[in-house]
């Protein structure tokens, strides 16, 4: 019996995970990414518990790896040049892995790069749903040429990201779906060291609506993580991210420490420059389609959960699909109702206490983060803290995918 085929759309880290976990199930993944080639290392993230578990039991754990630095110290500094010794990232209760989010996808890609018909250049422009399948017509542009097919899959899977096209042909424009934060962040490696701090010194310059953290870790260079508020989102994209970033951080004198990350970021190779949005809907799944990872509910970096959710989305959904081999409404019915509460939760916690603890919004959360500081500056200070507000992280430790 020949196996069935899913196309996946978007080689990011859902993309991956569902290819090798619909390959483990036995069907036969396609996988098409608009870009002409893999993405580069790019920015820090953690990993919790939630993703870990989906990794172990997907045998990809140690291939990601852990480059958490031990002996790192993370520093709460200002402009006039102060620093305190504060909590760092790694320190949040659930300790998250850090790495880049470049580990992960190398991680899964060389577990699927043989088991996968991959086609770079490629997008679809037009799904078309019916009881036996989903005609795709894909466009794939490699140089100068442009070419179209239109070939029938049992599955589509959008993972294509916060502006999904799957999402778009199939439930609607982005409009209806996207909530914005009014955030941009700008993220990218630091390849000189920061004037007066060791390389492996975490830094959070917070200010009310604005903030700047560095990220250190074991084995690699750190990297740097603007995010400030604004409420002309379109405006921040007209002009160079260099230049957008320098007007959200003036016009105060940037100091040397802030000055030193402004110029690396204008002089990166690669970077990140975006505005931050959750993505809402009422369901991720037709009959035929389906959506996960950024394309369905993006959480945003200030959950800490996006690919921990998208690797767990991946898992499940595999489980779903093998335990309704005859049933595809149903087992996608399965994977949306296990998912959801977790998820709906993991995005209150973005909009709420995972933003200001990256942006203080107020006075008030400038004064909280001083006052946090000064209880965490000590190991013993850290560890109560810990502990006390450990249950607003507990949920990052559920293994939601589990079977
Ligand atoms: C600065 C920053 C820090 C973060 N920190 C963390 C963290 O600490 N912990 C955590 O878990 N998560 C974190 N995240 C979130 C996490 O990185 C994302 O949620 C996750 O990588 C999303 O994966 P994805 O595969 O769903 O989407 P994406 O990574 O966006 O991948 C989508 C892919 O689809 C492709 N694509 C788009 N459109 C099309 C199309 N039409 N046709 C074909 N291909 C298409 C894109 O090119 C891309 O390769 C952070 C994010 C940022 C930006």
């Amino acid at each position: 019996m020949s196996k069935p085929r899913a196309l996946i759309v978007g080689m990011g880290i859902g993309g991956l995970a569902t290819a090798m976990r619909l390959h483990e199930i036995g069907w036969e993944p396609v996988l098409v990414e608009r870009a002409p080639g893999r993405r580069p290392a790019g920015y820090f993230i953690g990993l919790f518990e939630t993703g870990r578990a989906t990794a172990e039991r997907m045998g990809v754990l140690n291939a990601i790896g852990n480059r958490t630095d031990p002996a790192a110290v993370t520093y709460d500094i200002d402009r006039a040049g102060s620093r305190r010794p504060s909590m760092g990232y790694g320190d949040l209760p659930g300790e998250p892995h850090l790495m880049l989010r470049g580990d992960v996808e190398a991680a899964l890609y060389d577990r699927v790069v043989d088991k996968t018909e991959i086609r770079y250049g490629t997008s679809p422009v037009a799904i078309d749903e019916h009881s036996d399948g989903a005609d795709v017509t894909l466009r794939t542009t490699l140089g100068e040429n442009t070419t179209e097919t239109t070939e029938r899959f049992e599955l589509v899977v959008g993972a294509d990201g916060l502006r999904s096209t799957v999402r778009r042909l199939v439930f609607g424009p982005d409009s209806e779906y996207l909530r914005p934060f009014h955030h941009i962040i700008g993220a990218a490696p630091l390849k000189e060291p920061v004037p007066g701090f060791r390389h492996n010194d975490g830094l959070v310059l917070a200010e009310s609506g604005r903030s700047a953290w560095v990220f250190p870790f074991r084995d690699h260079h750190p990297t740097v993580l603007f995010n400030y508020r604004t409420d002309d989102e379109d405006g921040q994209f007209r002009r160079p991210p260099i230049e957008s970033l320098r007007r959200a951080f003036g016009p105060e004198p940037a100091g040397l420490v802030m000055e030193s990350l402004l110029t690396q970021f204008e002089e990166a190779d690669d970077y990140l420059f975006d505005s931050v949005h959750q993505v809402e809907m009422p369901t991720w799944h037709t009959d035929r389609v389906v959506l996960l990872g950024d394309s369905a509910w993006c959480l945003t970096l200030y959950s800490g959960m996006g690919v921990s959710s998208g690797l767990s989305g991946a898992d499940f959904l595999g489980t779903t699909l093998q335990r309704n081999p005859d049933n595809l409404p149903r087992a996608l019915r399965e994977y949306d109702q296990r998912l959801r509460p977790f998820i709906a939760n993991q995005q209150h916690l973005g909009r709420t206490e995972g933003l200001t603890m990256f942006v203080p919004q107020s006075r008030r959360d400038i004064a909280l983060r001083g006052l946090i500081q000064k209880l965490t500056s000590n190991p013993v200070g850290k560890r109560a803290m810990k502990t006390l507000v450990a249950g607003k992280f507990k949920a990052k430790s559920i293994d939601i995918a589990a079977p």
